[in-house]
């Protein structure tokens, strides 16, 4: 195990010289002068670059290998991403700046804006959320505000069981109260069920599409009938619109609101928890409600509108995540129309391969065609004593990253497998053989499962401990035992 950068630090080592102050020192009269050291660690140059280059080595990331984390859509990231992100010219930014200092800024949101207008479908975007759930929760507040203006006590939520985990969170925090409507043996909405379930008293239907099984609603167009006709809206979590990209524009099928994650559809891989960005996009119906400031443009110049009477106010503060809004505006440039279609009938391709390879020794409960992803299912392997998470872990031992595991919960022992469109087809049969070896380990050695990770600088960890109470460092503290 590696050392923390305190215990490597040694009193009286640096690793920069700062030149010594040449500028009259002034009394702002609110500094607290500081008393002794605080503390940080004392290292040379070259172990301090030691020290972070260890870690990034201990550590498993998309630059290392391939990644295939169902929904969470882990693919390659441009490093011209990176350099574009990184230009002083954005990085050198504040907020508070006058408006006519940071046209370019503006501009670039403004134009984010309309090309996601153009992928989708919609009229208008707001890019200040900043993760697809906080796109959520705009679009519920957005759905809750329309119907109170219009004098609407509607306040039930459907949402299929193959929604993602955070579409029910966004509709409870919201106020309204979320209705499940249950799959059918293919996987989808029964649109009769739809029907059964929807009146006078449903504000939304908060669709997932794809479905967290990775596949599309082929009764979209009813569904969104039946939705409207009900007189509610139609919220599309679009998180997963990689699988989309010039395919499917949401807005020209009937989607009311929706969000993209800009951080699995436009690169910017979101593991670690990352800076991430969830625009949110509405019809011109409610385009009025986005959240404040919007940025408009009169006579060539751009302009921060607050005064907007039916607005659902902010949601965050100045623009979102501007870094990642960058990033994504450059993905988009770079690939244009056509590359952008490449993006999701690769992604499809790739994933509809590896579906065929991996069904060999695992069991797959929706065989059809899946989109951007697929779910497959360690069941087979219980009657060896083995479970997902045995694979999952024993998947590290041979230099993989796990899918994602035990969700979606509709299906068991679930494995969701998402290998995304910057995947090479060596790498995909790798995996794919890789996962036949370790079910044939099931079957033959299943203590090597059990015990498995071993190759790892960490054993199997106690997740739910280590979550619940984490053992918290400071500088020159001790080490804090969590507490249950
Ligand atoms: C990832 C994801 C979300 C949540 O996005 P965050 O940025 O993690 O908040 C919501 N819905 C779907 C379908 C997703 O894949």
């Amino acid at each position: 195990m590696s050392t923390t950068i305190f215990e490597k630090g040694t009193a009286g080592k640096s690793g920069s010289f700062i030149p010594a102050n040449d500028c009259p020192v002034e009394d702002l009269g609110f500094a607290h002068p500081r008393v002794g050291e605080i503390g940080l660690p004392r290292i040379g140059e070259q172990d301090l670059i030691r020290h972070y280059v260890e870690l990034a080595s201990m550590n498993y990331h998309i630059d290392k290998g391939m990644y295939p984390l169902g929904s969470c859509t882990m693919k390659y990231n441009p490093v011209i991403n990176e350099e574009v992100a990184r230009l002083d010219g954005f990085t050198g930014l504040h907020p508070l700046q006058l408006e006519e200092d940071v046209q370019g800024a503006l501009e670039l949101i403004c134009e984010l804006e309309s090309d996601l207008c153009e992928i989708c479908g919609m009229n208008a975007f707001s890019l200040q959320p900043v993760a697809g759930a906080h796109g959520e929760l705009t679009g519920m507040m957005i759905a809750r505000n329309w119907f109170r203006r219009r004098g609407e006590k509607r306040k039930i939520v459907l949402v299929p069981d193959s929604a993602h985990g955070t579409n029910p969170a966004s509709v409870v925090i919201c106020g309204f109260t979320p209705k499940t409507i249950p799959s059918n043996d293919a996987g989808l909405i029964d649109p009769d069920v739809l029907e059964r379930e929807s009146g006078g008293d449903t504000a939304v239907l908060m669709l997932t599409l794809p479905n967290t099984l990775g596949l599309f609603e082929k009764d979209i167009e009813r569904i969104i009938r039946i939705v409207h006709d009900a007189g509610a809206l139609v919220y599309m979590d679009g998180a997963n619109m990689n699988a989309l990209l010039g395919i499917v524009r949401p807005g020209s099928i009937g989607v009311d609101i929706m969000h993209v994650n800009l951080h699995k559809t436009c690169s910017t891989p979101p593991g670690g928890g990352g800076p991430g960005s969830g625009p949110g996009g509405v019809r011109e119906h409610l385009a009025g409600l986005l959240p404040v400031p919007r940025i408009v443009k009169e006579n060539g110049r751009f302009f921060l509108k607050e005064d907007i009477e039916e607005s659902i106010g902010r949601v965050h503060p100045w623009f979102g995540n501007f870094n990642v809004l960058v990033k994504a505006y450059a993905y988009i440039k770079a690939l244009g129309g056509e590359g952008l279609r490449e993006v999701s009938e690769n992604s499809i391709i790739n994933a509809n391969y590896l579906m065929k390879k991996v069904a060999v020794d695992y069991d797959i409960k929706y065989p059809g065609r899946c989109m951007h992803e697929f779910v497959a299912s360690g069941r087979n392997l219980k009657k060896f004593g083995v479970k997902t998470v045995d694979v999952a872990k024993r998947l590290l031992d041979y230099g993989l990253h796990a899918p994602t595991v035990y969700f979606p919960l509709i299906v068991e022992e679930a494995l969701m497998i998402e290998p995304v469109e910057t995947e090479k087809k060596e790498s995909l049969d790798h995996f794919a053989d890789v996962m036949a070896v370790i079910a044939k380990e099931a079957e033959e050695n299943p203590e090597i499962l059990h015990e498995a990770p071993v190759t790892t600088p960490v054993r199997r960890l106690d997740e739910a401990s280590a979550a619940r109470s984490p053992e918290l460092c400071w500088p020159g503290g001790e080490c804090m035992p969590g507490e249950d």
